[in-house]
């Protein structure tokens, strides 16, 4: 199957979930996961009209942009962890972070943004299943309502909403307890209607699990082996 191929047929399967619990599926984004993804293959996704992307490495990204070209109306973000010394460098390469999960690194990207035109676009990363191996907040911790507390102060961000990957089962009936609990928070700290937080955003789903965060409230899915293909397995050499 091509690439163009895998986008359709998931953009059908997008629609018919959204449909099931009668959402508009024209509300829903699907972003194109494209870590290990030639820059040849990231064109084809977008000339299949892909128009959000989702990064998991500063560097690989940085190795990559320059052979993308210039497509700007599309929206680069970083998903992946984000150690606080490559904030900066973030800042400079993609349009947002997805993956705040520190109010360390809120602070730090608040700072590298200082410069920018406009606010850097972020989610607060929610580790739902409170995974050791994990990264992002836990949903109860006092660090996530310190960095709610705090937003007004990081003026140069702008918080949109939440991103969750929670743990990992072949089974996607299993992530619907942690899709739905991260809907139940979503929903909870949108109706406190906190200075500087805006809940639009609601990130989470992949390639196995998407339909099912989609029925649960997901407002954006990110998929990769759905449209790329089986990635190389992690520390090969790729
Ligand atoms: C790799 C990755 C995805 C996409 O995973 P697939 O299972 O290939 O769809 C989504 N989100 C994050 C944070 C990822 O690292």
């Amino acid at each position: 199957m091509s690439i163009a191929e895998n986008i359709a047929r998931v953009r059908e399967k997008i629609e018919a979930a959204a449909r099931r619990v009668t959402r508009n599926p024209d509300q829903i984004t699907l972003m194109a996961v494209t870590k290990t993804v030639s820059p040849q293959r990231i064109i084809e996704a977008y000339a299949a009209g892909i128009r959000w992307f989702g990064e998991n490495r500063v560097l690989e990204f940085a190795a990559k942009v320059d052979a993308i070209g210039d497509r700007s109306d599309a929206r680069w973000h970083m998903i992946g962890h984000l150690q606080t010394n490559k904030a900066r460098r973030a800042v400079e390469l993609f349009d947002a972070v997805d993956s705040v999960d520190s109010l360390h690194l809120a602070r730090k990207l608040n700072l590298a943004a200082a410069g920018l035109p406009e606010k850097m676009p972020v989610l607060i990363e929610i580790n739902i299943a409170q995974e050791a191996s994990k990264s992002g907040l836990g949903p109860d911790s006092s660090e996530f309502e310190d960095l709610l507390a705090a937003a007004p102060e990081l003026a140069s961000l702008d918080f949109q909403g939440l991103m969750t990957v929670p743990p990992y089962s072949e089974d996607p009936e299993n992530s619907r307890p942690y899709f739905r609990k991260m809907h139940a928070l979503f929903e909870e700290i949108g109706h406190r209607r906190l200075a500087s937080i805006r809940m639009n955003v609601l990130s989470m789903g992949m390639s196995h699990d998407f339909e099912v965060a989609l029925e649960e409230g997901a407002t954006l899915v990110r998929l990769g082996t759905a449209i790329f293909g089986e990635r190389p397995p992690a520390g090969s050499n790729r």
